[in-house]
């Protein structure tokens, strides 16, 4: 949002607790065709070239965001996924069916087909949205906002006498899983996690499941798998997990010797949320499992409404 309504003229500010961010993500697939019904999204074809767009766009003008426009793979266990993927797949969608065999990653025996999209690939979720912060110019308050009206940021601060409140002609939320707990609203949140690994064990992402996938330095091995729970909750790995995710790593091409160097476990918020609200302010949250394939799409067409709407902020100069 920070990058597009300073575009169009806005002075920001952003104000950011940078405390359990899913766009932390080490690498985030960029991936039209979901999950393990093959759903795709009304937007995604136009959010994913949206999303690639803005990738060259910030490389050419010097920020370093890894990247790779690799192609997806889509391993596919069985002829009954596969039909409920065809019925799935849009016309305009470039896509292929390969036989395991053919496929440009060797894989666990086992799979059926594998649905080749080669308009996919992976983006470094930190270095994107660091890079989009920082080309927006805006000036970034590290706090957390206690709360919000159309026009006020009230900054939380241990002393509730001395509380700084920021005045603006526009506020938008855009505060993930972990903002919309804070707020005390009724939400579907996931859990997930990702090992990163000394390399990457595929050049192309392969995803059923879990994924694997190239990352800035090595690769990672991840998901969005834990149940959906009410409410944020503090970041963990149970045993169980670990044993699930690595399960899934065998299951998909194996490990193929490379070692598990760390872990990232973040929290999405369910349930789309743009637009203006009934308090006046705006609001970009809820993009589940797309933050990466929709985000900038979304908030490049948000901040197009926002700077349209009647009390839009003015340019700034
Ligand atoms: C394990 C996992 C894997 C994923 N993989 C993919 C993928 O492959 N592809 C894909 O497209 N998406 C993926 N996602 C989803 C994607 O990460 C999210 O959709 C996206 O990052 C959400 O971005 P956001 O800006 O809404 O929220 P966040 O990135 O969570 O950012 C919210 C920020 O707001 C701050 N904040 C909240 N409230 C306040 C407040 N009151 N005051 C100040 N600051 C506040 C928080 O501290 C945080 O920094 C994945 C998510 C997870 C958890």
């Amino acid at each position: 949002m920070a990058y597009f309504l300073a575009r169009a003229g806005a002075r920001v500010t952003v104000v950011d607790a940078g405390l359990h961010r899913a766009s932390g993500v080490p690498s985030a697939l960029i991936n039209p065709v979901r999950g393990q019904s093959g759903g795709v999204d009304a937007r995604a074809l136009d959010g994913m070239a949206f999303t690639w767009a803005l990738l060259r766009e910030l490389c050419a003008a010097g920020w370093a965001v890894p990247h790779g426009q690799t192609g997806v793979l889509r391993p596919i266990p069985d002829d009954r996924t596969r039909a409920r993927f065809e019925r799935n797949l849009p016309a305009a969608l470039r896509h292929g069916w390969l036989t395991p065999a053919d496929a440009p990653e060797p894989l666990t025996p086992g799979w059926a087909h594998v649905l080749h999209l080669p308009e996919g690939g992976w983006v470094d979720g930190p270095a994107f949205t660091r890079a989009l912060v920082r080309a927006s110019g805006a000036q970034v308050v590290t706090g957390r906002a206690l709360d919000w009206t159309a026009c006020t940021v009230t900054l939380a601060d241990g002393d509730p006498l001395r509380r700084d409140t920021l005045h603006a002609d526009a506020v938008v939320f855009c505060g993930g899983s972990v903002g919309s707990a804070w707020r005390g609203e009724a939400g579907t949140h996931r859990m997930g996690s990702l090992l990163t690994l000394d390399r990457a064990v595929t050049g192309v992402p392969v995803s059923f499941g879990a994924y694997l996938a190239p990352a800035a330095a090595g690769g990672v091995l991840g998901a969005t798998f834990e149940t959906p729970a009410p409410t944020w909750a503090p970041e963990g790995l149970p045993l169980g997990s670990l044993g699930w995710l690595l399960g899934k790593g065998a299951a998909l091409t194996g490990l193929r010797g490379a070692r598990v160097t760390g872990r990232w476990t973040g929290s999405r918020l369910s349930g789309l949320r743009a637009g203006l609200q009934p308090d006046g302010s705006w609001r970009l949250s809820g993009l589940s499992s797309k933050g990466f394939l929709l985000g900038p799409l979304l908030a490049h067409d948000l901040a197009a409404r926002l700077m349209a709407s009647p009390e839009s902020p003015r340019p700034a100069g």
